[in-house]
C-alpha cells in the first residue's frame, strides 16, 4: 500500500479539525501522537517531531513499535496496546525511555487515552512531555548531593541551616570529629535548646549583625569539656533570597594549642622553662609600676653561676644543660609565689623580689641564695658543685626604671665576680663610677691603635754579680685625649675582657723586638727583651706561630725572648695551654713566671712548666728590709727556684737596703725604681747604671 493511499484511508476514517486537534497543533511543547487499532500513526503534531526528530510525513502510517519503541519494549508495548483494545486494560501513564530518530534513548512521561470514532474505530492517544531537561536537572542535582556529601564528610565542620530565629531547619555533623554532639536529631530545635545562655546570645547577635550586613561574620566561643575548654569558631552566612542562615562550625582547640604554644616558646626558655628575657623585663616593669603604687621596696637579683663556661667545655654541653635545668629548679623551689625567676640568657639568671623590707631582708636572700648552691648537683651519677656570683640592685634606691635597675644588678654582680666568686654584691654608686670608667675605658681602647695612642717604655734589669744592664722589661703605656693617662692594671684586664689584648699584644711583641735590635746595635751586646703576656693570649691558638715568625722576621735568637706569664695562664689548665707552653718553651725562647708570690703561688707550677725565670713580686720586695716574714719567703723562695735551676729577678727595688739584702740572698737580678723606672726607648738607649 503506498503511501497516498494510506493517507486517505486515514483521512477517511479519521477527523484532526476539531477544537482538540487544534490545539495539539498549536502545542509544540508536547508530543501528542495518535495511532489506529493496527498501531499506525495516523497524528503527528510539531511536538512530535521536536520529541522524536521524525516529520509528519516520515511518521504517518508507520507503526509505534517501528517508530518510537525501543527492541526490549517490542513486544510488551504491542501485547498492552491489544489488551487495551480487546479487554479494556489501560495503559497507565508512565515515565518511559523511549527512542528518538536514530535509536537515541529519550526519557519521556507518556500518557495515554483510548477514543472510538464515529466509525466505531478505536484511536490511542500518547502525550508525551520530554524529560530530558527534567532528568539532567535531576542528575546535576544528584551530583551537587553527592559533592556536598563528600565535602561534608572530608571537612571536619559543624554545618547547620538555621531560620533567622535560630531554629535548625537542616544540619550536617561529621560523628568522626564531632564527638560532643549528642546523636539525636536536632532539625526543629533552636540555638537555644543546645547551647548555654551566654553562647546563645553571641549567636543571636553576630546572627542579627550578619543580616544587617549582608556579609559573613566570624567569632569564636568555648565550651567546657571534661577538666579543659573546647574552643570553637562559628562563620554566619546569610542565604538573604531564603531568609535563611548558613552557620559553619569548627572545632578549633588544636589551633588554639599551637596558639598557645607558640605564645609559650616566645615567653619561656625552653631549656628550662623559666620566663625568658621578654617576660622577665615585663614582669620588671610591672613589679615597678605595683612597687611604686604601693610604696614598696623591691629588689632585681643577678645570678650568674661561676665558671659555667669550664663546665661546659670539659663536661659538655649536655651536662651544662642539665647543670642549668637543675639549679632553675633549685632557684624556683626556694623563691616564693610571688617571685618571678628568670633565666636572662646563658648561666644568668634574674630574680625579682617583691615587698622587700630594706636592706636587710634582701642580704638574707642573697646568703639564702648563696647558701642553696652549697648542695652538690647530682647529674648523671656524678656529684657537682656549683657557686654563684650575686648582684643586687635596690628600687627605689639604686633606679626607677628597668634599664637602670639591670645595670646596676648587672654591675654588682661583676662586682661579686671580682671579688673572688661564690659572694654577693650590692650596687653602690662607687660601683657606678667604677663601671662608667670602665664603659669609657673600653670605648675608647676600640681606637687607640689605629690612632696610635700606645707606646711602650722600658725597665732595665740589671744582674747582681756583674752590676750590668742584661736586659729590660717591656711595659705598655697609653695616653689618650679624653681619658689621660691610663695605667696598664686598669687597662689591661679591660682589653682581656674585650678581646682586644690579641691586637694589643702583637703591637708590643713587634715594638719591643724592634727596638731590642736597635738597642743591641748600638751597645753591640746581647740582652734579653721581657714582654708580658696576657692569659687571653694564649687562648690565641696562632701565638706560638705569630711570636716565632716575628723572631725570625727581626732575625733573632729565641733565647733572647722573654715572655712574662702569670699563674692565671696555669690556672686555667687546659691542654692546649699546656702544648703552647711547651711549644714555646722547646724553641728556646724563656719563659718567665711573673708576680710569684701572689695569687695561688703554686709550687708544682714550676715543677710542671719549663720556666726558666722567676720574678718575686715587688709586694714581698717591699717589706724585706722591715718584715722579718718577708725577708724568709724571699729567701726561701730564691733558695727553692735555685734548686730547680731557675734564674729569680726580684721586682720593684727601690731602695739600697733591698738590693743589699738580695745580693745576699744570692738574688741574680734586679729591676725597680732604685736603679730607673720605666722608660721611653730613647732613655733607654743612653741609660747606664751605677751602683
Ligand atoms: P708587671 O709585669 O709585674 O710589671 C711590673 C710593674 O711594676 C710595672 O707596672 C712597673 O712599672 C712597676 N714597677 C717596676 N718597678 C717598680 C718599683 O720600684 N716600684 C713600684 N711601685 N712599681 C714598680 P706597670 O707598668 O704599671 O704595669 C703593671 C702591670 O701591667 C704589669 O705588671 C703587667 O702585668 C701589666 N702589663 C704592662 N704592660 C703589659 C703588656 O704589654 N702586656 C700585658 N699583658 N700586660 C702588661
Ligand atoms: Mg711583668
Ligand atoms: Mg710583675
Amino acid at each position: 500500500m503506498d503511501l497516498e493511499k494510506i493517507d486517505t484511508l486515514l483521512t477517511h476514517q479519521y477527523v484532526f479539525n476539531d477544537p482538540l486537534h487544534q490545539l495539539f497543533n498549536a502545542v509544540d511543547a508536547i508530543s501528542v501522537q495518535g495511532y489506529d487499532e493496527e498501531r499506525r500513526v495516523i497524528y503527528w503534531n510539531q511536538g512530535s517531531e521536536l520529541v522524536y526528530g521524525y516529520t509528519e510525513q516520515e511518521a504517518k502510517g508507520k507503526k509505534l513499535e517501528d517508530l518510537i519503541i525501543p527492541d526490549a519494549m517490542r513486544e510488551i508495548v504491542i501485547s498492552a496496546h491489544g489488551d487495551w483494545l480487546s479487554k479494556g486494560i489501560e495503559i497507565p501513564a508512565a515515565e518511559l525511555t523511549l527512542w528518538r530518530k536514530g535509536k537515541q534513548d529519550i526519557p519521556v512521561y507518556s500518557s495515554h487515552v483510548l477514543f472510538t470514532n464515529q466509525f466505531g474505530k478505536k484511536q490511542m492517544y500518547c502525550i508525551d512531555i520530554d524529560l530530558t531537561n527534567v532528568k539532567l536537572a535531576q542528575a546535576q542535582a544528584m551530583l551537587k548531593q553527592h559533592m556536598l556529601e563528600t565535602i561534608f564528610a572530608a571537612i571536619p565542620d559543624m554545618f547547620f541551616l538555621v531560620e533567622t530565629d535560630g531554629t535548625i531547619i537542616d544540619y550536617h555533623v561529621n560523628p568522626e570529629n564531632n564527638h560532643q554532639i549528642v546523636p539525636k536529631s536536632l532539625i526543629g530545635q533552636t540555638i537555644t535548646d543546645i547551647l548555654p545562655d551566654v553562647i546563645t546570645h553571641k549567636f543571636q547577635t553576630n546572627i542579627a549583625k550578619a543580616l544587617l550586613q549582608g556579609e559573613m561574620i566570624s567569632f569564636e566561643y568555648s565550651l567546657p569539656k571534661q577538666d579543659d575548654l573546647t574552643h570553637f569558631e562559628a562563620r554566619i552566612n546569610t542565604l538573604q533570597k531564603y531568609n535563611q542562615i548558613m552557620v559553619i562550625i569548627r572545632d578549633i582547640t588544636e589551633q588554639h594549642k599551637s596558639a598557645e604554644l607558640i605564645r609559650h616558646q616566645a615567653f619561656y626558655d625552653s631549656l628550662t622553662l623559666l620566663p625568658n628575657r621578654f617576660l622577665s623585663l615585663d614582669r620588671l616593669s610591672q613589679l615597678l609600676l605595683e612597687a611604686e603604687r604601693n610604696n614598696e621596696k623591691a629588689a632585681v637579683v643577678f645570678l650568674d653561676i661561676d665558671d659555667f663556661k669550664k663546665i661546659n667545655d670539659s663536661l659538655g654541653h649536655e651536662i651544662g644543660d642539665k647543670l642549668l635545668v637543675h639549679a632553675s629548679k633549685r632557684l624556683q623551689q626556694f623563691l616564693q609565689n610571688q617571685d618571678t625567676v628568670g633565666r636572662l640568657g646563658g648561666d644568668e639568671f634574674i630574680i625579682l623580689l617583691k615587698g622587700i623590707g630594706g636592706h636587710h631582708n634582701a642580704t638574707l636572700i642573697a646568703e639564702d641564695l648563696l647558701q642553696a648552691f652549697r648542695q652538690p648537683f647530682n647529674i648523671d651519677n656524678r656529684e657537682l658543685v656549683l657557686t654563684v656570683s650575686i648582684g643586687v640592685a635596690m628600687y627605689p634606691n639604686n633606679g626607677c626604671t628597668v634599664s637602670d635597675l639591670l645595670r646596676n644588678a648587672d654591675t654588682a654582680m661583676y662586682q661579686a665576680k671580682s671579688l673572688g666568686r661564690n659572694t654577693y654584691s650590692f650596687f653602690t654608686q662607687e660601683m657606678n663610677n667604677v663601671m662608667q670608667r670602665r664603659f669609657e675605658i673600653e670605648e675608647q681602647m676600640h681606637v687607640a691603635i689605629e690612632r696610635k695612642e700606645f707606646t711602650l717604655f722600658f725597665q732595665p734589669q740589671i744582674c747582681l754579680k756583674s752590676h750590668k744592664i742584661v736586659g729590660a722589661e717591656a711595659l705598655l703605656r697609653w695616653h689618650n685625649p679624653v681619658l689621660g693617662n691610663v695605667t696598664p692594671d686598669e687597662f689591661i684586664p679591660i682589653a682581656e675582657q674585650t678581646g682586644l689584648i690579641i691586637p694589643i699584644g702583637e703591637f708590643v711583641l713587634k715594638q719591643a723586638l724592634t727596638f731590642l735590635v736597635e738597642w743591641q746595635a748600638k751597645d753591640n751586646c746581647e740582652y734579653t727583651m721581657a714582654v708580658n703576656l696576657s692569659p687571653c693570649q694564649f687562648r690565641d691558638n696562632r701565638l706560638y706561630e705569630f711570636i716565632s715568625q716575628t723572631l725570625s722576621k727581626y732575625d733573632l735568637s729565641p733565647k733572647l725572648l722573654e715572655l712574662e706569664i702569670t699563674e692565671g695562664v696555669l690556672l686555667h689548665g687546659k691542654a692546649d695551654i699546656h702544648n703552647t707552653l711547651i711549644e714555646i718553651s722547646e724553641s728556646g725562647i724563656h719563659l718567665s713566671m711573673d708576680d710569684f708570690g701572689t695569687g695561688y703561688s703554686s709550687l708544682s707550677y714550676l715543677r710542671q712548666y719549663p720556666f726558666d725565670v722567676l720574678k718575686i713580686d715587688r709586694s714581698f720586695i717591699n717589706g724585706i728590709s722591715s718584715n722579718q716574714a718577708d725577708l724568709n719567703l724571699v729567701k726561701a723562695t730564691i733558695a727553692m727556684a735555685h734548686s730547680l735551676g731557675l734564674t729569680v729577678v726580684a721586682e720593684g727595688v727601690e731602695t739600697k737596703e733591698q738590693l743589699t739584702l738580695l745580693e745576699e740572698l744570692n738574688c741574680d737580678a734586679v729591676q725597680g725604681y732604685y736603679f730607673s723606672k720605666p722608660l721611653p726607648k730613647n732613655e733607654l738607649l743612653n741609660f747606664s747604671a751605677s751602683f
